[in-house]
Parts: C-alpha cells; structure tokens; sequence
C-alpha cells in the first residue's frame, strides 16, 4: 500500500489502511456524532476487561504515561502509600510519579529479567500495613517480562489494598479479567495493542473506588474523578479532545472486534513471537529473556558480540530494507528491541527477520554466532 517501513515498536506501531483512512474527517468536539463515538468507545474497552456494571472507563488526552500519572493522582489519597515492585524502566516511572505527586511510596527491586514475586508482596503488605495501594507493571516494556498478574492481585486483594496496573503493552492482547481478577485501575492507550494511533490514555477504574475520589487530584486537568463526571454528565470531553485519534480508535476496534477481539489479537502476536524468536535464533542472537517470562509483546535481543557493532548503523541498515527497530533500554547490557505487535503485511515476521540478517550483514557482520555473554 506504501512504501513507509513497518514499526517493529511497542507504539506507535503500523496501523491498518482502514484506521489512517478514519482520521480524513473533522469533528466537531461538542458534536452529537462525535460524542456517540466517545460513549461507543468506553463501552467497548470497558467490555474487554469484563468490568461491566463494575468498572468506569475514563480516557484522559495524551500519551499513556499522562493516564497513568492521572491514575496515582486521583486513586491513591494524598495520605495514601503506594508500593510499587520494581523490575524495569516503567515501574521506575511509576516510582518517580509517587515521588513527583507527593505520595508515600515503597518499592521492592528486582534484577531486569526476574519476574516479581507474588510472596515478597505479600510479605510488603503484612509487615506495613500502612500501604494502601500497589501499582504493577504487567508487561515491562523495557524488557518484555511478563508480571503475574493474576497472584498478584489475590494477594492484594486479600489484604484489602487496591490495586492499580499499567496494562499499558497488554490490554487488548492478554486477558485482564475484572470478573477474577480484583484491580481497582487498570491503565492503557490507543497506541498499542489495540492499534490505533496515539494520543489519548485511558483509565478502567472501579466505579466504587473511582466514587470516593472527588478533590483528591492536586491537578484540574488530571483529575480523572473531574473528567468522569463531566464525561457521564454531558457525554462530552472536558477539555479539547483529540478527536481524530479518538475516530481512529473507535475504527481499530471495530476491526479488533471482527477480528476475534482478544483472544485472536493474543494468538497473532504469539504467532508473531515464537517466529521471531525462533527467526533470530536461526541467525545466531540471542533473546534476553527465557521464553516462559517473555510477553508476546516485545523481544530484547543481545546485540551481537562484534566491534563493529552499532547500534545506529544497524538501525539504518535494517530501515533501509523497510522495517524500524527500537532501542534497547537496559543499562546492563548492549540490547536492541522488536515488537510483535502491529500490521506487519503479508510476510508477518519473516520480513523482519531477513532484514534484520541482512541487516547485520551489511555493517560487516556475517555470523554473529558468538554474542555477548550475559553480564
Ligand atoms: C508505552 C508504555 C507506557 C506509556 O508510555 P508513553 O510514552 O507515555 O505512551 C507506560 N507503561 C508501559 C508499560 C508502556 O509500555
């Protein structure tokens, strides 16, 4: 359809011709045609978590990190205490919300490749009691590793503590249940798995908790209790809505939905993963992570161990022949990241793994079979 390469990253990421062709129209913001979009699309990502009758969608302008900020301002009390374990970049941003926002704040730290412990956070939430509320990561990003949602949120919910999720690379992809799953916030974008553009954050909150936020935000424009009311009042945006990612979100799920909702959008990005991986074998890398902790999201790979390995003139080889890697995030060691998500075209991973060979091949590195050792 275009020559424009392919995104192998976790959002923005390639989005159908049918998503882009949605954002050729202007809308009025205060607009009944626009604001049945607005209602349409909460219903929608309300039903994909199953949080019918018990969760509210609030989706906020901006990128996922705003959403997720908005989260921490208005669910946790000013007086709250949040515990975040922490195993990559994005908790650590987490982390630095609290720290910014003026909430208490806990962490317990793990190496980059070790799953969180369901037992240490039981342990956290026996010993102090004056936790409120643990924010998770289900999929790190950074990385790729997949967090145990699921034990994670008994053991909070056995102490009573809410439980907010960045589900920011997951939702839409891998089953978040709000029906056996307890989670006070569930937290994603129109950027990711859903596939749409970015530009708008959305928050699944529990109408419960969500009830007894009124005033907790120290922001107007982030208060999601404000934007909630509002929203359910007038069926309208607060302030000016970014309307055209809006319609293309509102396009991607209508497709996601024809599609096979979540559990065939799961299926294409393990198909996408186990190919990939198995691809970038074949040429002699290595994965960072075992594959039982790896999100079907995004793959870090070891850069091969060669001098004339560069990061950036890898990146250029491998755009050349139409595809865009993404930058490893590890501080440890030297790493470049694929995402299996988005339109990849008919080719699927094939394409990327031929130019990824090739792509080596072309900054003089024929058999990268010797890679760099895990520090
Ligand atoms: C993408 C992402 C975010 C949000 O990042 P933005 O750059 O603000 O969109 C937050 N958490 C995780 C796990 C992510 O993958």
């Amino acid at each position: 359809m275009t020559a424009d390469p392919i995104l192998l990253t976790p959002g923005p990421l390639t989005t159908s011709l049918r998503t882009k062709q949605s954002m050729l129209r202007d809308w009025g913001s205060w607009d009944v045609d626009f604001n049945s979009i607005t209602t349409r699309l909460r219903e929608s990502l309300v039903r994909i978590m199953h949080g019918q009758g018990t969760h509210e969608c609030v989706p906020l302008q901006g990128s996922g990190t705003f959403a997720v900020e908005a989260a921490i301002g208005t669910l946790v009390p000013r007086a709250g205490h949040v515990l975040v374990p922490q195993n990559g970049a994005y908790c650590q941003r987490i982390a630095r919300i609290c720290r910014v926002l003026g909430r208490r704040l806990s962490t317990i730290d793990y190496a980059e490749d070790v799953q969180v412990r369901p037992d240490d956070v039981d342990r956290l939430l026996t010993q102090d009691p004056t936790i409120t509320h643990v924010a998770l990561v289900h999929c790190e990003t950074s990385t790729g590793i997949l967090n145990p949602l699921q034990e994670i949120a008994a053991a909070v919910a056995r102490h009573g503590k809410g439980l907010i999720v960045d589900a920011m690379s997951t939702f839409g992809a891998l089953e978040i249940d709000a029906s056996r799953t307890p989670v006070d916030a569930v937290v994603a974008a129109s950027g990711k798995c859903l596939e749409g553009v970015p530009g708008m954050g959305f928050v699944l909150a529990r109408r419960a908790a969500l009830e007894r936020c009124e005033g907790v935000s120290q922001s107007l424009a982030m208060d999601l209790y404000d934007q909630w009311t509002y929203m359910t009042r007038t069926t309208q945006w607060r302030f000016t809505p970014p309307t055209h990612v809006v319609a293309a979100l509102d396009a991607a799920l209508a497709q996601y939905f024809a599609e096979g909702g979540l559990a065939a959008r799961g299926a294409a990005y393990a198909a996408n993963c186990r190919q990939l991986i198995e691809g970038l074998t074949g040429l002699g890398l290595r994965t960072f992570l075992p594959a039982a902790i790896q999100a079907p999201i995004i793959v870090t790979v070891h850069a091969p161990d060669d001098a004339r390995y560069e990061f950036k003139r890898f990146y250029n080889a491998v755009k050349e022949r139409g595809y865009i890697l993404y930058p490893g995030k590890l501080t440890t060691v030297e790493t470049f990241r694929v995402g299996c998500m988005g339109q990849l075209g008919a080719s699927g991973m094939r394409g990327p793994v031929a130019a990824i060979g090739a792509g080596l091949r072309d900054i003089g590195i024929s058999s990268p079979e010797l890679v760099r050792d895990m520090v």
